[in-house]
């Protein structure tokens, strides 16, 4: 007998400031592309690139 493990997979973007180094994880959405400016930094103000865009898979 065969299970077949239910999987479901996410996606997250991570946006990096490029001056202070705060790293920002969140959910990704449609238009996030890498190294774009995405926003202000809680931190110092500066913007905040997108430097990594992943999928982790959780099980079911
Ligand atoms: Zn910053």
């Amino acid at each position: 007998m065969i299970f077949k493990k239910e999987t479901i997979t996410v996606a997250y973007t991570v946006e990096k400031c490029k001056s202070c180094g705060l790293e920002r994880k969140r959910k990704f959405k449609d238009g996030d592309y890498l190294f774009t400016e995405t926003g202000k930094c809680n931190s110092c103000n500066d913007m905040m690139l997108i430097e990594r865009i992943f999928g982790e898979t959780t099980d079911q």
